[in-house]
């Protein structure tokens, strides 16, 4: 997909500030963070979203999720708290349709919604 800025990214044509990458994920800044720790957790595969996922993705959704937890840990904000969103379509407030897990922490988060 050429055209998607995030697989772009997993293929390293455009610039991002990479945190964690493996054969299947790659983990990066958000461009516009909302919290001190923004972080996108990806699959390099493109899955437009969690409407596109199936059995055969459980695997790949489980690591994005360990992943993140792992990261939070090495941002120091496992005690704390913090969120993992996955947005999904235009009223989940999706902006960019490749599948992507927020990690956001480092502050008090607000109510969803
Ligand atoms: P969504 O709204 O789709 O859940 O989240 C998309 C996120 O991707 C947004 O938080 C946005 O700031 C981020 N983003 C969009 N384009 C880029 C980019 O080119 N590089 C990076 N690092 N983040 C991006
Ligand atoms: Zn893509």
């Amino acid at each position: 997909m050429s055209d998607c800025v995030f697989c772009r990214i997993a293929a390293h044509e455009i610039p991002s500030k990479v945190v964690y990458e493996d054969d299947d994920l790659i983990a990066f800044h958000d461009l516009a963070p909302q919290a001190p720790v923004h972080i996108l957790i990806i699959p390099k595969a493109h899955i437009a979203n969690t409407n596109g996922l199936t059995d055969a993705s459980v695997e790949v959704v489980g690591r994005l999720v360990l992943r993140a937890q792992a990261l939070a840990e090495l941002r120091g904000i496992s005690d704390a708290g913090y969120r993992l969103v996955m947005n999904c379509n235009g009223e989940g407030g999706q902006t960019v349709f490749h599948l992507h897990l927020h990690l956001m922490g480092g502050r008090q988060l607000g109510a969803l919604g």
